[in-house]
């Protein structure tokens, strides 16, 4: 087993490391994760703090949530706390409500091919479909994916156990695979999205071997479930290491695997990646301002390049705006859902944001107040003002929506009286009474 490789030594004291060298406070870690530690702890079972949280901890990060890992079988730890309940289906774990956090409880693991029963499975390609065999702290150790999300941290007696090396490794600023990069790339390919992920956000370099092995199987990120890669490409770009992650992610050539009608666009026209730029860079200014960022506006930057293509070809084909913008936005969605699905809560805000694009130079006076109440107005008004902030000509359309907005009801009157006036009217087709106005 290639795995078992990674253990120079046995397990044991080798992997403890102390507080004087972890120096991780009690203050850092949860409450909630303390205490559910403690209650295993007390009842005979191993339990730690595991992964991200330790290892974010580490790297001067606040966590944004904690692990529980245990000896205990998912029905043990149920019994235990009074609000906990088993979810998961392709990994059983439970989810321990305690105040008002939510600890994520899992048993400990071990890879499939170490277990007795056929628990776990592998498909054709090598990629693990189910995984819920249990094993040991060491086990678990090694099934996990990188070096320093293999940290378990006993709150008791204020232990690290670094188990895999991940504490060299981050103080060295390394990124590394658990065992063979090539081997745990291909049973789980959405770590190579975890890769690029941890790089950015963490300001680590994954180690050469990994990258490799990351060139040699991007191609496999086609083969993951199209429903998993939603949430993570969310939780890649949604950051503030958007910006980064976005280049990581198209120097890996993972982009073009995610999404691949935009990579053609930008094939078409490589000026197309600006906007998604700017994007990305308002996320970062707005994560770090604690504002929100929408998941579908942030899809809508990701796949307007192919739409904006298709929408030209269109509208140069005789089709109105809005109509074309509609095709257009029906063609990049169907073709994406090969890759990504973007459930409809999404889908639909993105191509309003798009259609807005159609509905914003249409100017009249009554038009303007219902375009200014429109649902998705403030996403599509921000969006024409990244296309404008990426060089396109809009006719200092944005600045007319925000003097708009800042204007009395008197003035709007007056503004939408005069906007288009003496502007040349595109020429209406006798079968369609939807063309714009400008
Ligand atoms: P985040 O800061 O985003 O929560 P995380 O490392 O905690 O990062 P989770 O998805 O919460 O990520 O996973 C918790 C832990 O489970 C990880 O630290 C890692 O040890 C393990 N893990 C998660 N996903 C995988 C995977 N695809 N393959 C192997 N181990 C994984
Ligand atoms: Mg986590």
């Amino acid at each position: 087993m290639v795995l078992r490789k990674i253990f120079k030594k046995p397990a044991g004291d080798s992997h403890k490391i102390s507080k004087r060298d972890h120096k991780i406070k009690a203050d850092q870690t949860s409450k909630a994760a303390r205490d559910i530690v403690l209650r295993l702890q007390e009842k005979g079972f191993e339990a730690y703090m595991v992964g991200g949280c330790i290892r974010d901890i580490l790297s001067g990060i606040k966590p944004k949530d904690f692990d529980v890992a245990t000896s205990a079988k998912p029905e043990q730890v149920v019994r235990l706390f009074p609000r906990a309940r088993i979810i998961g289906r392709r990994f059983k774990i439970v989810h321990v409500r305690q105040g008002r956090e939510l600890i994520e409880v899992t048993t400990f693991r071990a890879h499939h091919t170490q277990g007795k029963g056929a628990q776990g499975q592998q498909s054709d390609t090598g990629i693990l479909v189910r995984d819920n065999v249990y094993g040991s702290l060491e086990d678990d150790a090694i099934r996990r994916d990188f070096t320093c999300n293999s940290f378990y941290y006993d709150p008791s007696s204020e232990t690290l156990f670094d188990m895999c090396g991940g504490f060299a490794d981050l103080r060295d600023g390394i990124l590394r695979t658990i065992g063979d990069p090539y081997e745990r790339f291909r049973e789980d390919p959405v770590r190579m999205l975890r890769a690029v992920r941890f790089e950015a956000k963490l300001g680590l370099q994954l180690d050469q071997d990994s990258c490799d092995a990351l060139e040699v199987n991007r191609h496999m990120m086609a083969e993951v479930s199209p429903a998993r890669l939603f949430d993570e490409v969310i939780k890649v770009l949604m950051t503030d290491s958007a910006d980064i992650a976005f280049g990581k992610l198209i120097d890996t050539g993972l982009f073009d695997q995610l999404f691949p009608g935009t990579a053609d666009a930008l094939d078409a026209d490589p000026g197309l990646i600006r906007l998604i730029e700017l994007a990305m860079e308002n996320t970062v200014d707005r994560i770090k301002m604690d504002k929100g960022v929408a998941p579908f506006f942030l899809y809508a930057a990701l796949l307007w390049p192919a739409t904006k293509l298709s929408f030209d070809e269109f509208c140069a084909n005789g089709m109105s705006p809005s109509e074309a913008m509609e095709t257009a936005a029906r063609k990049t969605l169907d073709r994406q859902s090969v890759r990504i699905t973007i459930p409809k809560r999404f889908s639909v805000p993105i191509a309003e944001v798009w259609k807005l694009q159609t509905v914003l130079p249409r100017i009249s006076p009554k038009r303007a107040s219902k375009t200014a109440e429109h649902t998705r107005f403030r996403a599509g008004y921000d969006f024409l003002l990244l296309r404008e902030e990426t060089g396109e000509n809009t006719d200092n359309l944005g600045q007319w929506w925000t003097d708009y907005q800042k204007a009395n009801p008197v003035v709007r009157q007056e503004m939408a009286h005069t906007r288009n006036k003496g502007r040349p009217r595109r020429r209406k087709r006798t079968n369609n009474n939807n063309s714009p106005s400008n």
